[in-house]
């Protein structure tokens, strides 16, 4: 395995509000959060890159019933970055009970919480958080 960006440093860039991807040198496709192949031709010739924090809101859902430990509603959204990749994250800072259509195509800065883990996770760790702009 190529680690030229381990889920540690993603997390460590997270808590440094950073956002770490890996960049591939064959087909020049960002993966985030970073994974051992490149998402796009498995290739594992990569390299870190850090990539903007802005990005377009693509879709969204409220989340009503929640798994343990987490407090609904919540919104969990899907944003395209301004560097290409796609990545998903909590949509905070507006009442989900507002929700509407309007939110897609909106654009959002990328940061950072951390999450209590719960049975299935490893631990605590930082998860993305989306802002309108
Ligand atoms: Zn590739």
């Amino acid at each position: 395995m190529n680690a030229e960006c381990t889920f540690e440093e993603y997390q460590k860039g997270l808590a440094e509000d950073k956002l770490l991807g890996v960049l591939c040198a064959d087909c020049n496709a960002v993966t985030v959060p970073p994974q051992a192949v490149c998402c796009k031709c498995g290739s594992q010739k990569l390299s870190a890159k850090e990539l903007g924090k802005t990005a377009t809101l693509k879709s969204y859902t409220v989340i009503r019933i929640a798994p343990d430990g987490m407090n609904p509603p919540y919104i969990v959204a899907l944003a395209e970055t301004d560097d290409g990749p796609w990545v998903m994250g909590n949509l905070v800072g507006l009442d989900p009970e507002k929700a509407d259509i309007e939110l897609i195509g909106k654009k959002i800065s990328i940061s950072s919480q951390e999450v209590k883990g719960d049975i299935y996770a490893i631990g605590d760790i930082r998860a993305l958080t989306f802002n309108l702009q």
